[in-house]
């Protein structure tokens, strides 16, 4: 496992990806000018239809997004991957046509399922949290996921998510009951005009008047006033706050409404998750926001929510019992590394279902050497030429993307475009400058796809020179040093110096 996480840990963006990043990228060709004439679209769960993506900054520009982050009791499984990686393609693909993305993803420290886990660890909650939020990140970083601008965690914003709750009471939609918690009071929400089940349409009749449910999960079957703010209870051990209502902990779903508003402001224009979030949470997240937060006419907390489909394995809901349950470390431990994974994971549209088995993982390790063996061609090509970015692969792969993120199609582009360079380069009919411009193009809808270059794995007499060289410049040895340097150059190899110490490449 240590060696296999080693190997992976070399999985970096190429020095052009760096590059790209150091330049704080934004594809020049995509300006608003350009975006009036291909519009992306999105499918809206509060509209239940593909919109047209307008952000709410009147200049057009600026994007707020919030996505649901782990519940940090546990490895993340490969289902949360699936909509985290998902949620990484719309932040890039909003970057690459230039909106200046804020991506919110927070992460939930406190919950129903931590707390009964804390209790059973005998650790204290930040430390068991902390275990879990610390692998879910290298997590991300193995699958090359942008890392959120902003990453609350929900035990730092227990004042804001008192304010919240606060002014639920103070408007009459929410009360403390009998048993110290505060819940919020779907009767008295709809009662004021407002509407509940935006997201997902429930049957009322089929409620009872001051039903409530406690617990942070519930099907829509069980709809009923749901908890706020939960009173401290002895199975909650040390975790609890003090409050107006006494000690207690938050509910999960007021988290979210606090967080992201503060964060993002009343009104932002992206909501994302996986489905399962619908209901109840994301409804909650609405009741609770409209509830406390003043909107004036036509305004409301989110304006586009996009949900991802799940997650299945070998056709069966992911569960421990059937034996088909997989976290990203489980894959990492079998061979297979973050962009095979990833690139499995974006080969199908976000609103599939998703089928996940090992096969179509050996599929995605064939279809990326088909790729890398072209890029490797176009490079010997072009060795070291510049050139523009050719523009057909990317007003085909931006019109699949605007397309409610057709990733697939996407793919597909680019996959048509491989098999049109490869016949190019076995007739001889491409120049240098033609590869630099096909490799820039590639290298441009790269920032979106986030396929890192391919490691190429350097031979032990290599390596062994590379800390020889290291050892000379220790010792000031530097005429041996500029020697080795020389003779790993003359068998086509180079040296980088980074902060993390020297790494050798092909040159
Ligand atoms: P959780 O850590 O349980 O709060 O989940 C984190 C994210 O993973 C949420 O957006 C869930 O909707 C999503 N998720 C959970 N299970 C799956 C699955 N099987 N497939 C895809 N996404 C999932
Ligand atoms: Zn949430």
């Amino acid at each position: 496992m240590g060696k296999q996480r080693a190997s992976l840990r070399g999985f970096r963006p190429s020095p052009f990806d760096v590059r790209l990043l150091a330049l704080n990228f934004v594809d020049a060709s995509v300006t608003s000018a350009s975006r009036n004439q291909m519009e992306l679209k999105v499918f809206n769960t509060l509209s239940r239809s593909v919109e047209e993506f307008t952000p709410l900054d009147p200049a057009g520009r600026k994007v707020g997004m919030y996505c649901c982050g782990p519940t940090v009791h546990d490895y993340a499984h490969i289902g949360n991957f699936r909509t985290f990686v998902f949620t990484d393609l719309v932040r890039r693909y909003l970057e690459y046509r230039g909106y200046e993305v804020t991506h919110v993803m927070n992460i939930t420290d406190v919950e129903d399922k931590i707390i009964r886990k804390v209790g059973e660890s005998g650790e204290t909650l930040k430390e068991f949290t902390g275990r879990y939020e610390k692998a879910f990140l290298e997590d991300l970083d193995v699958l090359a996921c942008l890392p959120s601008h902003k990453r609350p965690r929900a035990t730092e914003f227990i004042g804001p998510i008192i304010a919240m709750i606060r002014k639920l009471v103070a408007k009459g939609v929410a009360y403390q009951a009998a048993d110290g918690s505060v819940y919020f009071s779907i009767e008295k929400y709809r009662g004021c005009g407002c509407c509940y089940g935006q997201l997902l349409k429930l049957n009322f009749d089929e409620m009872r008047v001051g039903d409530r449910v406690a617990s942070d999960e519930y099907e829509k079957e069980s709809v009923a006033d749901f908890a706020l703010w939960k009173a401290r209870v002895p199975a909650d051990g040390d975790v609890f706050w003090k409050s107006p209502w006494g000690e207690g902990r938050p509910g999960w779903h007021i988290e979210c409404s606090a967080m992201s508003t503060q964060l993002l402001g009343s009104s932002f224009d992206l909501h994302l998750g996986g489905e399962d979030l619908i209901f109840p949470h994301h409804e909650d997240e609405i009741a609770q926001s409209e509830g406390a937060l003043d909107y004036g006419d036509g305004e409301r907390f989110v304006k586009y929510w996009l949900h991802g489909s799940h997650l299945l394995v070998e056709g069966k809901k992911m569960s421990k019992s059937l034996g088909n349950f997989f976290t990203l470390r489980d894959l990492l431990e079998k061979g297979f590394n973050g962009r095979e994974i990833r690139y499995l994971m974006l080969s199908a549209h976000y609103r599939e279902q998703f089928n996940f088995t090992i096969d179509g993982l050996h599929g995605a390790r064939a279809a990326l050497d088909r790729l890398d063996e072209c890029l490797h061609k176009l490079g010997e090509l072009a060795a070291g030429e510049t050139a523009e970015a050719e523009s057909e692969l990317r007003t085909r792969f931006a019109a699949a993307l605007d397309d409610d993120l057709n990733v697939s199609a996407a793919w597909g582009a680019v996959f048509e475009w491989v098999r049109e360079k490869n016949k190019a380069l076995a007739e001889g009919s491409v120049t240098p400058a033609a590869a630099a411009a096909a490799i820039a193009a590639w290298q441009r809808i790269n920032a979106v796809l986030g396929i890192a270059a391919k490691e190429v794995s350097v031979p032990a007499e290599i390596q062994a020179l590379a800390e020889e060289r290291v050892a000379a410049r220790k010792a000031k040895d530097f005429a041996r040093s500029d020697e080795i340097r020389d003779q790993l150059a003359a068998d086509g190899w180079v040296i980088e110096d980074t902060p993390k110490g020297p790494r050798v490449k092909r040159a």
